[in-house]
């Protein structure tokens, strides 16, 4: 008996996103098509929040699935790729983290060096611990994230490096193809999208999916954008730059974000909303998705949820409505905060007795 081969599927889910939305990106013959598995990421019903908040669906988009453990590999695959199709020695970026675990995973598979400003004592450990696994030069700078965007900016000015910051149009293009398939899996757009806001490249990316989708005619409408920030990191909610932001949600800790007028016009002509949360209410809905939805994030990623919350009590009716909720980065990424709870105990002896008192069960 032989066995075919079967022909590969135009569109077919779980293709990697520049073949599986190559027109809509801006690809050409000589771009690259790298790939280490981006995109394609689950998008999971909620299990005891949907109820709770009185939505019709509540879905979670799992971005924490890619590769390096966040949606950054939707731009950065499309942005390293063109910046070798354009020539470029060298990536740079500024991170609060997780763009610099992306840029050095694509920077590696491509065989570029990867340089990256970082925010220092301010970057989760499991990306810094990325970025130094796959060989980037990481310069820990004594100052903000906006800082080391501003001064990478300038560095790639003068050389041979591309800047693959969010400010890099083919991150947004990359980035956009998260809506692509939220629209795609529902079968239209949702009726609101909540989503962390940091730098805002993502919900200008989202937006901009959203709105290209159904001028193209492969959704029939276009959700409501609402975008949530951390509270002592708030520029959009405030109308101004925030000279010291700070938050335990060290991925979205931006005072003066680079996608300004993209968050706001995404919130804008969606009729949608951009607010704050504070550091509690986040790290309240970081542990109900961990314990009551079985998904571990970081505390940036919770924001979306710990929004949606807050609207409901303050009255926003949800009643019926059809919700996504981007979950951006994975757990495992920031597990310094995981373990600040105490409930890991003390080591016990390795005898039956003692570890049924442990539990509490004798
Ligand atoms: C980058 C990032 C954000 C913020 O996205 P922006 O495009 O900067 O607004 C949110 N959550 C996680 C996990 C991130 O890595």
């Amino acid at each position: 008996m032989t066995i075919e081969r079967r022909e590969r599927v135009e569109g077919a889910p779980g293709r990697f996103i520049m073949e599986r939305y190559r027109d809509l990106l801006p690809l050409t013959d000589r771009t690259p098509m790298v790939t280490l598995g981006e995109g394609g990421t689950p998008l999971v019903r909620s299990r005891a929040l949907e109820a709770e908040l009185g939505l019709g669906e509540l879905w979670f988009k799992l971005e924490s699935t890619n590769p390096t453990g966040s949606f950054k590999d939707r731009g950065m695959v499309v942005a390293v790729a063109k910046a070798v199709e354009e020539g470029a020695r060298a990536v740079l970026c500024a991170s609060t983290g997780n763009t610099s675990a992306a840029a050095a995973a694509y920077a590696a598979r491509h065989g570029l060096p990867a340089y990256v400003l970082v925010p220092g004592g301010h970057v989760a450990m499991g990306k810094l611990a990325q970025a130094v696994a796959h060989g980037a030069q990481v310069i820990a700078v004594d100052g903000s994230f906006d800082r080391c965007l501003q001064i990478a900016r300038q560095l790639a000015a003068r050389e041979a490096v591309a800047l693959v910051n969010s400010v890099n149009p083919y991150r947004i293009a990359g980035q956009k193809t998260a809506a692509f398939e939220i629209a795609d899996d529902l079968g239209d757009a949702p009726d609101l999208l909540a989503i962390p806001v940091g730098n805002a490249g993502n919900i200008t990316a989202y937006w901009a999916g959203f709105v290209e989708y159904r001028h193209r005619e492969r959704s029939l409408r276009t959700p409501r954008m609402w975008g949530f920030q951390a509270a002592g990191a708030a520029p959009l909610v405030r109308g101004a730059p925030v000279e010291d932001p700070e938050t335990v949600a060290t991925a979205i800790r931006i005072g003066n974000p680079a996608s300004w007028r993209g968050a706001v016009a995404a919130r804008d002509d969606s009729a949608g909303r951009i607010e704050a949360v504070s550091d509690e209410r986040i790290l309240d809905a970081y542990r109900r998705l961990a314990q009551d939805e079985g998904i571990f994030c970081e505390p940036a990623s919770a924001a979306s949820v710990a929004g949606l919350i807050s609207m409901a009590e303050a009255g926003e009716s949800l009643r019926g409505l059809t919700a996504v909720c981007v979950i951006t980065g994975s757990g495992l990424k920031d597990p310094e905060t995981a373990l600040r709870v105490p409930t890991v105990r003390r080591e016990v002896p390795a005898e039956v007795g003692s570890v049924a008192r442990a539990l509490g069960w004798s």
